[in-house]
């Protein structure tokens, strides 16, 4: 994993859920991947299950970022527990999010770095506006709210447009998709259909940085 992710691991405690289990990481390609979720309305033992198997997933896959339809559930639902540009370690969950993003001069685009696990060890510089702000509720139905530059500001995008359909593929020009798709078929034979369940091979090649969510 790159240095930011692992910071993330290792700085304090974690104020997410710890008791779930790891479930496997839906591809791109599979239908729910690639519709606008449903709105959360249920707040009950069922979701508050599911956000504990979201957080114990990304744990295993690495990941900075889980959205529900990354484990099949077509719910407009993330977690995240990514550092933000100073390199605290910010952590939430959200249901129905709503992103704001800086407009006119104020909209400075980041070139950095992204990875998804539903594309699982590929990376490619993806332009997003360098700040963001989600807004929705937790799994208890309490407003939440965070903003942040850097990864993070990247990260809310990221999972934000996971609960739209939307891949980071999607935001590439064709050379870049390309390419990208060309390193994830190079690297699919390294992640067990059902990663992170089973643990991915030769772990030592898979130097990924930047975003991975
Ligand atoms: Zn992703």
């Amino acid at each position: 994993m790159g240095a930011a992710a692992r910071f993330a691991r290792i700085s304090g405690m974690s104020t997410l859920p710890t008791n779930g289990s790891v479930l496997p990481i839906t591809r791109w390609g599979e239908d729910v991947m690639h519709r606008l979720n449903k709105p959360v309305t249920e707040f009950g033992d069922e979701l508050h299950r599911l956000v504990a198997d979201m957080v114990a997933t990304m744990n295993a896959a690495e990941g900075v970022g889980l959205a529900a339809n990354q484990v099949g559930v077509d719910l407009q639902l993330f977690v995240f527990d990514c550092p933000d540009k100073d390199g605290n370690r910010v952590q939430g969950v959200v249901c129905n999010p709503v992103i704001e993003l800086p407009e006119g001069k104020d909209r400075q685009l980041d070139e950095g770095e992204e990875g998804c696990l539903s594309l699982p060890g590929a990376f490619t510089k993806c332009a997003r506006p360098d700040w963001a702000r989600v807004t929705g509720v937790d799994e208890n139905g309490e407003p939440v709210s965070y903003e942040g530059s850097g990864l993070l500001a990247r990260c809310l995008q990221h999972e934000t447009d996971h609960t739209q359909g939307t891949v980071f593929g999607d935001r590439l020009s064709r050379k870049y998709r390309k390419r990208l798709f060309a390193e994830a078929e190079e690297l699919a034979p390294d992640y067990p259909a059902d990663w992170p369940v089973s643990p991915v091979l030769n772990q030592e090649e898979h130097t990924d940085e930047g975003l991975n969510a």
